[in-house]
């Protein structure tokens, strides 16, 4: 079965496009002008009776069969609360012009079948059936109304087709997000075992070798490491379903960013971390996320630049003293300003660092929600080659 054209049967204006386009068919087919007639004008009186009853009416013009024989039908289906038989007077000329007519119903759903056996002299073929099809695609309209029909269509489609994609992609995101959250979970409890027992065994370093002591260093290093990732991801899922929450309380924030930094230091003995600190001040902040978004400041600072490379904390108080502003700045790879758009953009990370740089993209994620749910903005500038610096600023309090 091959459809060459549908309509949508909804007012008088519908019906006219019925008839015309039923008699361009017969035409295109080859038909007599007398046959053509009388298809078209059955077809017109089921489809008015759609028209009378409904506007949600959809007409079928199809050609059914297989080479050489080959029928050419027209269905008319609608849904109407209405009763309708067969022997309505609705369907009594049509039936009479197109005596090969079936009517069927179930329950409110209406569908009529009327059509011709189309005479082998027409040399019929799968080929020109598909060039018939092809022709009423791209027939220009017949009338202002069918012009206008055809681009609601299109619209209807297209919206369709859109919401879709957005179903799609959210169905795609609740499991990664799922997955996220069991991933996680799952890899904590391990992680925790390996670090404590890592832990246990540095307690234990005087009963082995300096190699072996360095291989447990190792280890844990390492291990804090996964620690930190399956952290990152356990945020990332809470983010997600809205539950990430902050213990607040006043903090003294130079005294915080001082103490923050000499930890760091530690951790990152490779570079030089000066630290500039400006006006005191005090904000209701949960430390520990705050100390988060630090450690990933730094780190990101140390990760992307040269080793032995300068790294600059500052605070200082904004103009309006109304917010504190703290700044990370380093020498290392900076960004271009497509990177600059996405950095805190979930899982983003930078074309030149993904296969030199361990890292998942998560880090300046969560930073930034973190920043904003204390009521703060967090930025960046930066210039290819030259370094960044990441600025954010919390309400004081
Ligand atoms: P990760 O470092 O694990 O990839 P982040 O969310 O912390 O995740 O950072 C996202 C991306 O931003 C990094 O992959 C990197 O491309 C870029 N980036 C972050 N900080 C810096 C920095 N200080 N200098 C240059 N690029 C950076």
């Amino acid at each position: 079965m091959k459809e060459i054209l549908d309509i949508s049967l909804e007012n008088e204006m519908d019906l006219v496009l019925a008839h015309r386009r039923s008699m361009q068919v017969g035409e295109q087919l080859g038909l007599t002008v007398a046959t053509r007639t009388t298809f078209a004008t059955a077809v017109s009186e089921i489809s008015r009776t759609a028209i009378e009853y409904t506007d949600n009416g959809r007409l079928h013009i199809v050609i059914t069969g297989k080479f050489p024989r080959y029928s050419l039908f027209a269905r008319v289906v609608f849904d109407s609360d209405q009763l309708f038989r067969s022997t309505d007077e609705g369907f009594f000329y049509a039936k009479k012009l197109l005596p090969d007519f079936t009517f069927h119903a179930s329950g409110n759903a209406y569908l009529i079948e009327m059509g011709l056996g189309l005479p082998r002299s027409l040399k019929l073929d799968e080929p020109k059936l598909t060039a018939l099809k092809v022709y009423f695609e791209q027939a220009s309209p017949l009338n202002a109304y069918e012009e206008i029909k055809k681009k609601n269509s299109h619209l209807h489609r297209l919206t369709g087709e859109q919401e879709e994609e957005i179903r799609i992609q959210r169905e795609l995101d609740e499991k990664k997000t799922e997955f996220i959250s069991v991933a996680s979970h799952e890899l904590k409890t391990p992680i925790t075992v390996v670090k404590a027992y890592t832990q246990m065994l540095k307690l234990l370093k005087d009963q082995y070798s300096e190699k072996v002591a360095g291989v447990v260093d190792k280890l844990d290093m390492q291990t804090s490491k996964l620690t930190l990732l399956a952290q990152q991801l356990m945020d990332v899922s809470k983010m997600e379903n809205g539950s990430l929450q902050y213990d607040l309380v006043e903090v003294n924030l130079n005294q915080f960013v001082e103490e923050a930094v000499m930890i760091l230091s530690a951790v990152h003995e490779g570079n030089q971390i000066n630290i500039s600190l400006g006006e005191p001040c005090v904000v209701k902040a949960d430390p520990l996320r705050l100390e988060q978004v630090l450690t990933n400041l730094l780190g990101n600072a140390a990760k992307y630049s040269a080793k032995n490379s300068t790294i600059d904390v500052a605070t200082c108080l904004a103009e309006d003293r109304k917010s504190v502003v703290i700044k990370v700045n380093d020498q290392g790879l900076g960004m271009s300003a497509e990177g600059i758009a996405k950095i805190f953009d979930k899982f983003y990370r930078l074309d030149e660092v993904t296969s030199s740089h361990p890292g998942l993209g998560m880090g300046l994620y969560i930073s930034s929600k973190i920043i904003s749910d204390h009521g703060g903005k967090i930025w960046v500038e930066s210039i290819p080659n030259q370094g960044s610096t990441f600025f954010f600023s919390i309400p004081v309090a």
